[in-house]
């Protein structure tokens, strides 16, 4: 067989070759360039997804390229068995920048959840006094924390759930925003609360006003861990740093991904309080690639960018600008979300999701729906007001006709 040329050929081959894990739109794409990408047909889109928030920089931002590629000339591997020159720099700039006390580097989002369940197990049972093997971690319903098989035991979606177990015990699900549900589900063995600060999976839902201050508090009253999975809402997304920064709470431990790699390859990491982190002894835990030299340096330049603010500040404005867009349009019902975020809520009788961000495309815009009715509009904080007006227009076209 020759090689694929053509966008069919392209999708023949996934096809025929990949595990059907997923649905795409049936665009091939060859290069992008900030908020753009191109296909194999040399047609443009508008990137209104960003990766799901990996690509918040935007596509090849130059100062992240410049770092991996100097970086690829010097070191690229080391594994853990030896120190080397960008790790603990990472470490002391992503802390200083998160206002953290210890990182702890892994590299996909679901390994940092991972990460952060074990520690705050082990800080129940040395610290909190826990029996042995009873530990328990609240979670929401309709989160989303990653694929692995201890993630997906307290998933409530049955396409992530079901057919996957035995299911990893320890976990309890309350109501997303519902305090009192909370209250009654923390017991002398619960060791964390673990959550999203808005759920992106579940449609960009935005708690109720004070939620996250009123966990924050149950939490200290009953001396619970405070998680925050800030894997898709942090790193300048909602128009903060960390989404939990919007309602003046602090979490004990965060975890963050996507955009920490600056959209080149997975980097993700937990970080929180020496008290819990530090707990943590050799051979007690660890990954092969965690915190390798690239994954590093290309963090450290993720932290500098991060660091002028300019990305939160753009996320703020350009975020205002772009809601106010989406709730002018007719056949959209409901507009959730902060910053340059937004589940925008198909009205009935309107398109589905699917066939919203089919037609989007075709006109080049491409976004991706989350839940049957919902669009979620993520683009990368580099874009324009421009561009903006360009995609909104397109699903003004899209969702009235
Ligand atoms: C994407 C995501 C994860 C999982 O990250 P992966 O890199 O896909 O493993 C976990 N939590 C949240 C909130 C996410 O959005």
């Amino acid at each position: 067989m020759s090689d694929a040329a053509t966008t069919p050929d392209f999708i023949a081959l996934d096809d025929r070759w990949s595990a059907h894990n997923y649905h795409p739109l049936p665009v091939v794409l060859a290069e992008g360039e900030g908020a753009w990408m191109t296909d194999v047909d040399g047609r443009r889109y508008l990137d209104f997804l960003a990766g799901y928030s990996a690509l918040n920089f935007g596509h090849r931002h130059p100062a992240l390229i410049a770092a991996a590629k100097d970086q690829l000339d010097r070191l690229t591997l080391t594994s853990r068995a030896f120190h080397h020159d960008q790790f603990g720099l990472f470490c002391r700039e992503l802390a200083e920048l998160t206002g953290t006390e210890m990182v702890l580097p892994a590299n996909s989002g679901a390994e940092a959840v991972e990460s952060a369940v074990k520690l705050a197990r082990k800080w129940a049972y040395q610290v909190k006094g826990v029996p042995d093997g009873t530990a328990e971690i609240i979670v929401a319903g309709s989160n989303f924390h990653g694929r692995t098989t201890t993630i997906i035991s307290f998933s409530t979606d049955s396409d992530a759930r079901d057919d996957f177990g035995p299911y990893t015990p320890g976990f309890k699900i309350v109501p997303y925003g519902d305090i009192d549900a909370l209250r009654l589900a923390i017991t002398d063995r619960t060791a964390a609360v673990l959550l999203e600060p808005i759920q992106g999976e579940a449609g960009v839902i935005v708690p109720p006003k004070g939620y996250m201050a009123e966990v924050r508090q149950v939490c200290d009253e009953t001396n619970t861990l405070f998680i925050a999975d800030e894997i898709q809402s942090g790193l300048a997304r909602t128009g903060a740093l960390l989404a939990l920064d919007h309602e003046g709470v602090r979490a004990d431990m965060y975890t963050l991904g996507k955009a920490l790699g600056g959209g080149i390859m997975p980097v993700s990491a937990v970080v929180g309080r020496r008290d819990i982190l530090g707990l943590l002894k050799p051979g007690e835990h660890g990954s092969t690639f965690g915190g390798n030299p690239l994954a590093c340096a290309i963090g450290r330049a993720v932290v500098k960018l991060l660091a002028t603010g300019e990305f939160q500040e753009r996320s703020r404005e350009l975020g205002a600008y772009l809601h106010s867009r989406l709730l002018e349009l007719d056949g959209v019902a409901e507009v959730r979300g902060r910053g340059l975020w937004a589940g925008v809520q198909i009205a009935e009788g309107g398109p589905s999701g699917w066939q919203a961000s089919m037609a989007l495309a075709e006109r080049g815009v491409l976004c991706k729906q989350t839940q049957e009715m919902t669009l979620r509009v993520a683009p990368p904080l580099v874009i324009t007001r421009e561009e903006i007006d360009f995609g909104v227009e397109a699903m003004a076209e899209v969702l009235t006709n």
